[in-house]
């Protein structure tokens, strides 16, 4: 500790570096430092991204192929049994639009194409469409493809890796002990259980969560050291948008700093993985958004679930304008400037 109290975040960095775990003390202190040291923390957290990851940025873009209708009471998702949200519902799109998304995603230099559907887990029909969608997508596409279908037993993650998706999303959200305050129809447990069934079938795993749910720091602590532990691929940490008609509308009370502490805090506990600035980007971290590039290194491109992203157009003058590249759909580089213009011409808006 310094004389003010505060750890010295270049050292942390160095322990992160060298495998170590921040201890919980520790941790707290990345997520209650004053303001005034904010730079600092960034500066040190930006030696691992760049350790293990350069300057490069990875983009995933979202389409929910199926909205709403859901039984699940998630307090925080417009989807849910519970939400009033005015949102549009509709079941499972048809191939040929999932189809036109997935160029979309191409044409946006997306590296993972994300298939999202809602309810509690996938039912026969929608398993097999999804799988018939996603041979198609692997053998007209170079893109990755993460499929978010909700809870899946270890025989619908062996049919999926069968399939040909790379990735399957599904966030722990919260900690183990907040997780009862923020949805009563599933518990932490059978979240972690999806995991490891998705683990087993040998697919790379997504999984993150919600800040701004109410949770307190040692919560968000919590999380972290259980997505350590679970040994995740990619960490996608939303910041919630608090949409009228679900429980938490009146929640999501954060500003940009504490989200940029959040994503220091993670970029220590997980200096290795992909880290994306998930849903809330542009209504939580606002202007700051280049600062969140300097923790993570990877965000959406286009839409979210049920609200809009920014133009894709801004987050290219983003990453450009803070001196950070598009890595390209393989990942093993980045993509060249001249063909940022080429996809901004048209598909930008
Ligand atoms: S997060 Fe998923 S499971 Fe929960 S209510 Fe929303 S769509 Fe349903």
């Amino acid at each position: 500790m310094t004389c003010m109290n505060l750890p010295d975040w270049n050292h942390l960095a160095d322990r992160a570096l060298n495998g170590e775990r921040l201890d919980r003390q520790e941790s707290l202190a990345v997520l209650n430092a004053p303001d005034d040291v904010l730079l600092d923390q960034l500066a040190a957290v930006y030696r691992l991204r760049r350790h293990y990851w350069g300057n490069r940025v990875r983009l995933h873009f979202l389409l929910n192929a199926q909205s709403g209708l859901c039984p699940e009471d998630c307090h925080y998702c417009s989807q849910s049994k519970i939400s009033t949200a005015k949102i549009e519902k509709y079941p499972l799109l048809a191939k040929q639009e999932i189809l036109s998304a997935a160029d979309r995603a191409a044409k946006l230099q997306a590296g993972t194409f994300c298939l999202v559907t809602s309810g509690r887990s996938p039912s026969e029909t929608t398993l097999d469409r999804v799988i018939d969608a996603v041979r198609e997508i692997k053998a007209n596409y170079d893109l990755k493809i993460c499929a978010c279908l909700g809870l899946l037993n270890a025989e619908q993650a062996q049919r999926l890796a069968r399939a040909g998706v790379d990735r399957v999303n599904h966030n722990l959200n919260t900690a183990e002990n907040h997780h009862d305050r923020i949805c009563t129809t599933h518990t932490f447990g059978d979240r972690v259980e999806t995991v490891e069934n998705v683990k087993a079938a040998g697919l790379t795993t997504c999984c993150g969560g919600i800040l701004g749910m109410g949770e307190s720091p040692d919560d968000i602590v919590d999380l972290a050291y259980s997505l350590r532990e679970l040994e995740v691929t990619s960490v996608p940490l939303n910041f919630l948008i608090p949409i009228p008609g679900t429980p938490m509308s009146d929640k999501g009370d954060l500003t940009p700093r504490q989200c940029l502490r959040i994503l220091c805090l993670f970029r220590y506990l997980l200096p290795d993985r992909e880290i994306r600035i998930a849903g809330g980007r542009e209504v939580h971290l606002r202007s700051l958004q280049p600062l969140g590039l300097y923790a993570a290194n990877s965000i959406f491109i286009g839409d979210y679930l049920t609200t809009k992203g920014q133009a894709a157009l801004q987050d290219f003058q983003i990453i450009r304008d803070a001196g950070f590249e598009i890595e390209n759909p393989g990942g093993n580089g980045a993509i060249h400037a001249e063909n940022w213009t080429e996809a901004g011409s048209g598909i930008l808006s």
